[in-house]
């Protein structure tokens, strides 16, 4: 396979690589860079940006850097620069030796300003932020040239290295582009390139009080590292002339920027920003809740790496912005844990069955299948006894019409093991079913009738005296709506988040060979849903969130559409 070719199929990024290594634009060479800033940790939609720039590389048989664009010192924690490599290299990429800091390029940001101070393309500004922004102007009037934009260039640079110096409070004076007021392109009204700014940064320390902004400094870390294709999301597309005039005027290596639309997904957010007003507001147990849509909340929810690249895929690369159906996520990770999870028995909400004509001393072990989609995944036994739980829900005392399961009088097949017939149901005082008693048929045995008896369900069980005590967590969309801008007026996104998003039960009951599962390991709990064992299992304590149910909403939504 020649680099012009890959293996997947292709969007307009690959196109205009493709068009790119025809014509020998950058000698052959694919290099592109994920560049997170290290204030919060990644979420599905950084997951895009991952496939995304690592897929292409790798596609090209180019290279990919991971670069942490840590610019921000006062919103910006180690804690997060290791929790992004981690997510990253879960997801199945390798940076190799290129990780990098745009701090590590602070230096030489320095000195390319003073360059464009030299050539008179950058001045020191006086005015305060609001001031700034007063004389910026809006989209339809011109904006206003600072008074502090013709100061001769020794002055500029005097004061710009005084500035450096710490001579100066913070806010009180800027480093600006010196470009075109009267812009069509606000971004372009002389955009502030420095900041004075007296915060430690996580790296540098106390070297720096003044930093660069992330239009200035983000070019430049392209230049430096050889990227070629230096991918972003749409709302940087206006940004881009600027990004073109700074290595223009500094006459430095030009990568060309190349923006897709962001990933929004239904009924979560998508942004640091929010996130971290979940995790700080105490709504959610963390960064790593399985109900965030972070990597690492996904990751705790049972999600795979295979699954998110292949959501990734699926969804493609657009140059619109839109919203994903948070139902294909879904549909993905049930499609591959179809194939790679165990089937086990689990009982969520228990009711106790005595099967009265089972003997009292003599539990027996049955063979139960792995997992019916992969016969290599082989068998297991399954210990069956008097008394079992069943679900709750799996008993009804006055069934509906279409309810099929277990009632008074009615028989119906218990998985791997029985026919059982309801024959007494006993209550407490409040008149709750608290226990049924059935008879079996030993003819059964397996789970099947040798007179060709049909029974119309099956139910999943577990032996009460071999049970595993368990707390299974059932999760709902962290949100009531799928617009997490569909608010009342002067609220936002925390006034809809979904009270029931979160069910923890305390009393399941697990068949044995749960017994050494291990945090991560997953499961498909018969009729209940795809299941991981969570890291709070410890000491012989069983905890399991449940990833997705097995009902498959995104075939119901394609089928509307
Ligand atoms: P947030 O709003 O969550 O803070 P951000 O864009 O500020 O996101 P960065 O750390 O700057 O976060 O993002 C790193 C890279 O990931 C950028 O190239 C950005 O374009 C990309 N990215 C961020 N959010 C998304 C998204 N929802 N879909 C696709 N790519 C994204
Ligand atoms: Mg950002």
């Amino acid at each position: 396979m020649s680099a012009l070719e890959s293996t997947r199929p292709s969007n307009f990024i690959k196109d205009i690589i493709t068009e790119d290594l025809k014509t020998d634009k950058y000698g052959g060479r694919v290099h592109t860079r994920f560049p997170p800033e290290p204030n919060g940790y990644l979420h599905i939609g950084h997951a895009k940006s991952i496939c995304l720039n690592f897929g292409v590389a790798k596609d090209f048989k180019g290279l990919c850097n991971l670069r942490m664009d840590d610019t921000n010192p006062t919103k910006e924690e180690v804690e997060y620069v290791e929790a992004i490599k981690q997510d990253v290299r879960w997801l199945g990429f390798d940076w190799q030796d290129r990780m990098f800091y745009a701090s590590d390029y602070f230096e030489r940001f320095y000195e390319c300003a003073v360059e464009l101070i030299k050539k008179g393309r950058a001045y020191v500004c006086d005015l305060s932020s609001d001031e700034v922004r007063e004389y910026r102007g809006t989209l339809t009037a011109p904006g206003q040239e600072s008074p502090y934009r013709n100061r001769p260039v020794e002055e500029n640079l005097d004061l710009f290295e005084r500035m450096r110096a710490g001579e100066f409070p913070d806010g009180s004076r800027t480093l600006r582009a010196k470009i075109d007021m009267a812009s069509g392109n606000i971004n372009m009204r002389d955009p502030v390139m420095y900041r004075i700014l007296h915060a430690g940064h996580h790296r540098t320390g106390g070297k720096w009080c003044i930093y660069p902004m992330y239009d200035y400094a983000h070019c430049i870390s392209d230049s430096i590292e050889g990227i070629t294709h230096s991918i972003c999301t749409l709302e940087f597309e206006d940004h881009r002339p600027l990004y073109d005039w700074f290595l223009d005027e500094l006459n430095v290596y030009h990568p060309q920027q190349i923006e897709f639309a962001r990933l929004n997904l239904s009924y979560t957010v998508m942004s640091k920003r929010k996130f971290i007003q979940l995790v700080e507001g105490g709504y959610v147990r963390g960064w790593d809740d399985p109900r965030m849509s972070t990597i690492s909340g996904l990751r705790r929810r049972g999600y795979t790496p295979e699954a998110i690249r292949n959501f990734a895929e699926r969804i493609g690369v657009a140059k619109r912005d839109s919203v994903v159906d948070i139902a294909l996520l879904e549909y993905c990770i049930r499609e591959d844990l179809n194939k790679r999870a165990s089937r086990v028995m689990a009982v969520l909400r228990p009711l106790k069955v005595v099967i009265v004509n089972y003997p009292e001393d003599k539990p027996e072990e049955l063979d139960a299948v792995n997992n019916p989609e992969d016969p290599g995944m082989g068998t297991r036994k399954v210990p069956f006894s008097r008394v079992i739980y069943i679900e709750k829900d799996d008993f009804r005392e006055d069934p509906p019409k279409q309810f099929f399961r277990l009632a008074p009088g009615r028989e119906v097949r218990l998985r791997y093991a029985y026919y059982i017939t309801c024959v007494d149901v006993i209550k407490d005082e409040k008149g709750e079913v608290v226990e049924l008693r059935c008879t079996y048929d030993p003819a059964t045995r397996g789970g099947d009738s040798p007179d060709g008896r049909k029974v119309k369900a099956t139910l999943h069980w577990v032996s009460a005296e071999h049970a595993l005590e368990a707390e299974v967590r059932l999760y709902d969309y962290l949100l009531t709506k799928p617009n997490p801008d569909d608010v009342e007026e002067g609220k936002d996104f925390k006034s809809i988040i979904n009270p029931g998003s979160l069910e923890i039960l305390t009393d399941c009951k697990l068949e044995p060979s749960l017994k050494d599962a291990r945090h991560g390991d997953k499961y498909q709990f018969e009729r209940m849903g795809y299941f991981c064992a969570d890291p709070d299992s410890s000491g012989g304590k069983l905890v399991f969130n449940r990833t997705v149910t097995l009902k498959d909403t995104w075939a119901k939504v394609q089928k509307r559409s």
